[in-house]
């Protein structure tokens, strides 16, 4: 059975500069997934035009029925799958008007509670040998440093639980829409806070994977770095989005029978701290 790889909100930016790269150098099937069925078909015919083959699924990493049907495919079609990028994600531009609290439901809703379900149901079916790339950002060190030291210290526990992660996120987001965010704790970023989620979500699921009966699946999170994309803007950032995608491609492309990294945070193809 041919391998899979599938990299989440890869119509544009980074996601598809990780599919273009997959295409290049993952020995098996690459499937292209978008919120937008016609963004992505097209972007697929980008990539095919150039001479690539990708395939596509249709994924929005909020809709449980969306992401049970990818996960349905994969079961069906190829009997689970080897690379996830958990890509897709979302900010505000820094002059958008939209009240905190709804931006802080929204952030956290796309980058860590997107992130988590569409990891609920396909780190079930990812094959021994498997890679999972989680897609941060080290605005959520950044974000971690501007907590409370209580929280710093929870976000930090390398035992935390997922329940107890999940139950911090939606107290940002509660406390968010009082304006009591800081007071409580939490940054001011509600893209930062929801990367916090990303990052530590990636060191349980490494630590879980440890105790799987399934031999060899790595899971790791990567910053890209600032990159031109339409969520990086396009004149500041110095780094492309292909320079973006080098490091997930080194995550998701790791050999077979590699004991490390594992619950490692990357960026420039490095673990650093968080
Ligand atoms: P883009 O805005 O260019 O692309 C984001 C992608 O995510 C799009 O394909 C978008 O789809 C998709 N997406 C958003 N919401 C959902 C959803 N609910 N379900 C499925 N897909 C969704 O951003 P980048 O390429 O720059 O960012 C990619 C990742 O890198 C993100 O996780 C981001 O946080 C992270 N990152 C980016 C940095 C940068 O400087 N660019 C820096 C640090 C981290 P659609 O086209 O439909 O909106």
């Amino acid at each position: 059975m041919s391998r899979v790889a599938v990299v989440t909100g890869s119509n544009k930016g980074i996601g598809l500069e990780i599919v273009r790269g997959l295409c290049k150098q993952f020995d098996g099937i690459v499937y292209l997934t978008a919120r937008n069925e016609k963004l992505g078909q097209e972007a697929v015919q980008k990539l095919k035009s150039e001479g690539l083959n990708p395939s596509f699924h249709q994924l929005d990493i909020t809709n449980e029925q969306s992401i049970q049907a990818l996960k349905q495919h994969l079961q069906d079609k190829h009997g689970g799958l080897d690379v996830l990028v958990n890509n897709a994600g979302f900010a505000y531009k820094g002059t958008d008007t939209t009240p905190f609290g709804i931006q802080a439901e929204n952030s956290a809703g796309i980058n860590f509670f997107g992130t988590l379900a569409a990891s609920k149901a396909l780190l079930p079916i990812i094959k021994p040998h498997g890679r999972v790339v989680n897609v941060s950002s080290q605005g959520s060190n950044m974000s971690l440093k501007k907590c409370s030291p209580d929280r710093q210290a929870r976000f930090r526990d390398r035992s935390i639980q997922e329940e107890e992660l999940v139950k911090l996120l939606n107290k940002f987001i509660e406390t968010a829409k009082e304006g009591t965010n800081k007071k409580h704790g939490f940054s001011d970023s509600a893209y930062g806070m929801s990367k916090i989620g990303v990052t530590v979500l990636t060191f349980i699921q490494a630590r879980e994977m440890e105790k799987d009966s399934r031999e060899d699946i790595l899971v790791n999170c990567m910053c890209p770095g600032w990159c031109k994309s339409d969520m990086g803007g396009w004149e500041k950032p110095t780094k492309t989005a292909a320079d973006g995608a080098d490091t997930a491609l080194f995550l998701a492309l790791l050999p077979p029978n590699t004991k490390e990294p594992q619950g490692q945070f990357f960026y420039d193809r490095k673990p650093i701290p968080f």
